[in-house]
Order: structure tokens, then sequence, then C-alpha cells
């Protein structure tokens, strides 16, 4: 789409630039398809665009890993057979999420190529894949802000509804951080989507610390990210009342990629797989994968128990 009230194109990562009627361009798969009145009835005026930021997309260290805002969807997918993190994957099962993720991001190469974390981040879109992975994985953002000042903000705190999200005008995200403590815990993955392979309509993340804590995140099927966490794996009843409490009826979110009922259903289904497959032992085959991109075979194949009768050979 072409942004006709558009009148510089500012390379800056520098908020003290921002002036009322800018917006951060990043990737641009939003502010292009969107239009210059994306974001309300005033025009935008000036892209203030990241695309001069030299800042490195991924860094790994013991801590764990910081996303560039900057880094895209296409880098951040290559990075579970990289280098930077060749001999963790033993040690950060956390990492197995990031495909998932990616892929829940069901768009074109050239938006893959192009859309980036922060972008997702800041659209803050219910169905926001980065903001599932980011919000599963304990995230926390770094935000800039004009005046050479900064802030930390967990990414569940963020994104705050539907296209809503805490930064004031002309803060920009930075960076977020993934903690090596959620790394390095037993995850799980579920998605559901109404069509094949369509927007993500109930999207949760498991994590299964080694103290015993289960932490699970909903997105996709709430208006923003609900984490909720367990001092130990709950069971069923637990988990079906940590839910109730944790979301009101009125946060599940209703458009056309599901209706608000349908998600509250899914949601305490995808959460009950959750519970199954991190309550069992690890390695064994989860009980039920309801969706996509997670498939059983990741698992290792179970050994048939020793009454499973003999398959009969066919006669020559
Ligand atoms: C075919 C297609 C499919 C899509 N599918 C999905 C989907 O499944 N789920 C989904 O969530 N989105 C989807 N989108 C929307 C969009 O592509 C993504 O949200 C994308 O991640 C946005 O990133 P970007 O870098 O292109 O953002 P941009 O378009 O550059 O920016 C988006 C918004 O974020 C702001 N912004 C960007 N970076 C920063 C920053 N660092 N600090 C502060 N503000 C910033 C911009 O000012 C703008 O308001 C899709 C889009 C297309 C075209």
């Amino acid at each position: 789409m072409d942004m006709n009230t558009i009148e510089a194109v500012v390379p800056t990562t520098d908020p003290a630039e921002w002036r009322a009627g800018d917006a951060w361009l990043a990737g641009g798969t939003v502010l292009f398809s969107y239009g210059s009145y994306a974001f309300g009835a005033e025009p935008l005026r000036r892209l203030l665009d990241l695309g001069s930021a030299d800042w490195p997309a991924i860094t790994v260290t013991e801590n764990g890993i910081e996303l560039a805002a900057t880094c895209t969807v296409a880098e951040l997918y290559a990075l579970p057979d990289s280098a930077q993190v060749a001999g963790r994957a033993g040690v950060w099962p956390g990492l197995d999420l990031i495909r998932p993720c990616c892929d829940s991001f069901v768009a074109s190469f050239k938006v893959w190529n192009m859309s980036t974390v922060g972008g997702n981040l800041c659209t803050s879109l219910p169905a926001g894949p980065m903001i599932s992975l980011c919000a599963g994985l304990d995230g926390t953002a770094g935000i800039l802000g004009p005046g050479g000042s900064s802030r930390e903000l967990p990414v569940t705190d963020l994104v705050t509804g539907d296209g809503q999200n805490a930064l004031a005008p002309g803060e920009l995200l930075r960076s977020i951080r993934l903690p090596a403590a959620a790394l390095t815990a037993r995850v799980a993955f579920r998605r559901l989507s109404l069509s094949n392979l369509g927007r993500s309509g109930v999207l949760l993340i498991g994590r299964h610390e080694a103290g015993g804590q289960l932490t699970l995140t909903v997105t996709a099927a709430t208006k923003r990210p609900v984490q909720l966490r367990f001092a130990h794996v709950p069971d069923a009843t637990e988990l079906s009342h940590g839910l109730d409490e944790a979301i009101p009826d009125t946060l599940y979110h209703d458009d056309i990629h599901g209706l608000p009922e349908w998600r509250r259903d899914m949601t305490y289904r995808l959460a009950e797989e959750i519970r199954g497959e991190l309550a069992a032992p690890e390695g064994a085959r989860p009980g039920a994968v309801s969706g996509d991109f997670w498939p059983p075979e990741r698992h290792a194949p179970r050994t048939p128990p020793a009454s499973t009768p003999p398959v009969p050979k066919k006669d020559a």
C-alpha cells in the first residue's frame, strides 16, 4: 500500500528524534499493508527507519539469549541449527519452541524475511507468535525512551490488549532477553487454528522447571498473554480452576479467526494436553497432540509394552 502522507524517512534509532506523526519502521509488513491511517485518524507523516540499526540480531551467552528488536523471523528460525547454540540443544530444551512459534507465523517468505521480532511485539496482535515465544520463555523487553532513559518490562506486561501495549509515544523497543532459567525447562507447545495453516486461534506454551514448577502461557486465545504459575504440576481439576480464575470470559479474543467460546474450550483442552505431556516422564510419547507444529515424533518412540501381541507374518 502506498503511504502517500509520508514526508520523510529518517534513518535513526534515537527516541529523541521522535515527534507526533512519526512511526518506527522495522520490517514494514504492517505499516505498508495497513497504510498511513493504521494508527488513528491522524495520518503518519514520518517513518523513523530502524534499518540503519547495527544491533546484532541474536546474542547468546551463559545467561540466555538476547534478541534485537530488529531480528527478523527468518534469522530467528535459523538459530536452533546455528553455531551460536551448538551444543546447547540438550541443555536448553526451550530452543525447541523457536521453530513452532516461527511456523505459527503463517506468512510468505517475503514477510518472514522482513518482519521483525520487535515489530511483532509492538503490533501486539493476539496471534503474534513472537509474543507467544517471548512471553512463554519469560522474556523481558528492553525499552529506550527520549532523553536517554531506558526501562525493562516483562513481555507479559508489555502487551496489554488487542493492538495495545505499554509503550509510551516515541518509546523504542530495543531488545528482548530470554533468560537461561526459562530455556533450561522442559517445554510443551500446542496451537490451533480454525483453518489449515491459518492464523493462530489458540497458542499455549508449558514449561516444567527442574524444581517442579509448571508455567503455562496462554496466547492467541486471549486479547493479551496470560500466565499461570503452579508450584508443581497440577492435577486436571487444579489446572481447570486456575484457568477459571486467570481468564474471565471477556478476556477471550473475538474475531474472524475464532469465537471466544471456541477459544475458551480449546484453551482448556490444550492446557490439559500440555499438563499431561509435562507430567509424564521425559521422552514419553504425549497422549494427545491437537493442532500442528509439535509433532509427536519429536519424542523418542515408546517401546511397545511386553504384552503387545506379535504381528502375524504373511505367508510368502
Ligand atoms: C501475509 C501476512 C501475514 C501475517 N500474519 C501474521 C500473524 O500470523 N500474526 C501476527 O501477529 N502478525 C501477522 N502479520 C502482521 C505483521 O507481519 C507482523 O505483526 C510483523 O511481525 C510486524 O513486524 P514488522 O517488523 O514488519 O513491523 P512494522 O510494520 O515495521 O511495524 C509494525 C508496528 O510496530 C512498530 N514498531 C516496529 N518496531 C518497533 C520497535 N522496535 N519499537 C517500537 N515500535 C516498533 C511500528 O511503528 C508499527 O506501529 C502478517 C502480515 C502479513 C502481510
